[in-house]
């Protein structure tokens, strides 16, 4: 697949703001709720209305989904609002019906990405369609399964694809409930610039107090739109309870979200040459240290290897991350971010000193 301008025009064809906004229940739960909700959204900056039909749960037990009865509350919030209708769909089935009830906005989730024999399925259901399909990153991190997953339907004559990026599972809990790791969205703007991408701060948190600077750290990083869920009772939701805002909330944080330019002008472009040069300046002495930590490290292999001593040494790696951690929040620099930095720092030592010592 190559990037093409054309991967973004289905934004002009739908007539979508920049950035755009999906908003809308985890799931379809009931027809009231599914109409109070869409007419809520009616008058905003919202474009899709979504809710999930089919619901993918993690264990067995949980709500997983009206049906098809859902579809026909979409098709009537459709009639009754004008906005375009979403849902997620993971099997031929799913497809065809979505088809058949006119769902303008289709999207792979998480689970279902991570597995290509479903993709496939799905991209063979929807072959040739002009309904917008949307890819959520797999569960996993890896970009490959992603974008493999857009492949498949790019192949399958799908033309208006975009992206979610909705985060990873960790095992160790962290204040996301699932870790953005931005910088895979970053590579894949990188290598399809074109494709538009779209946040799911939702899923991302897990939590409605982290929507809106989420979504402005992607919004920084020139996302092209965002999918927010959104339900009348979100506490009494039948599903993802914690992270639902209320539809007033949602316009709250659409007020306060601050929308940048992609690009400034010429006094603008002047501060950044001089800014990024120095940044391009204190790289290179980043690597220039890191060269000569490593020559150290390679030092202390030649000695350990002289005395038969054991490449891993755990106390005085904890002491190290110890300092390292309190030293760097005298500069503002995060506990996260440094133990992130050592691991990396220290996983490169060991490989040197290996290295050293066997070869
Ligand atoms: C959803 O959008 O409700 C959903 C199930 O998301 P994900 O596939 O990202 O878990
Ligand atoms: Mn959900």
């Amino acid at each position: 697949m190559e990037n093409k301008k054309e991967m973004r025009n289905w934004l002009d064809a739908f007539k979508l703001n920049h950035p755009f906004v999906i908003a809308g229940p985890c799931s379809a739960e009931t027809e009231e709720q599914v109409l109070k909700i869409a007419h809520e959204l009616k008058n905003s900056d919202v474009s899709v209305f979504r809710a999930g039909i089919w619901k993918p749960r993690t264990r067995p037990g949980g709500f997983e989904g009206i049906g098809e009865i859902g579809l026909k509350w979409l098709k009537k919030a459709k009639e009754e609002t004008g906005l375009l209708m979403g849902t997620e769909v993971a099997t031929a089935a799913h497809c065809k019906l979505a088809l058949e009830y006119d769902i303008d906005v289709l999207w792979v989730g998480a689970r279902t990405t991570a597995n290509p024999f479903a993709v496939q399925e799905i991209a063979d259901t929807l072959a040739g369609t002009d309904k917008i399909v949307l890819v959520k990153n797999p569960v996993n991190p890896d970009m490959a399964l992603w974008l493999g997953g857009v492949e498949r339907l790019h192949m399958a004559g799908i033309k208006n694809l975009g992206v979610i990026h909705r985060g990873f599972s960790t095992y160790e809990k962290t204040k996301y409930r699932n870790i953005p790791e931005w910088q895979i969205a970053i590579e894949l703007q990188n290598k399809f610039p074109d494709l538009p991408l779209i946040i799911d701060p939702s899923h991302i948190t897990g939590n409605r107090n982290m929507i809106l600077e989420v979504t402005q750290e992607a919004l920084d990083l020139n996302y092209d739109g965002m999918i927010i869920e959104t339900h009348n009772d979100p506490d009494n939701a039948w599903s993802d309870a914690a992270q639902q805002v209320t539809p007033d909330a949602l316009k709250q944080i659409l007020k306060d979200l601050k929308i940048r330019k992609v690009s400034g002008d010429s006094d603008f472009e002047n501060k950044m040459t001089k800014l990024r040069a120095n940044i391009d300046v204190l790289d290179t002495n980043l690597l220039e240290l890191l060269g000569k930590r490593m020559k150290v490290a390679d030092e202390i292999g030649q000695v350990k290897k002289e005395n038969n001593v054991a490449v891993l040494q755990n106390s005085r790696w904890n002491e190290i991350q110890e300092k390292m951690v309190a030293e760097g929040a005298k500069k503002g620099l995060s506990a996260e971010f440094i133990t992130k930095l050592f691991k990396s720092i220290h996983q490169e030592s060991i490989e040197h000193q290996e290295k050293i010592i066997n070869g």
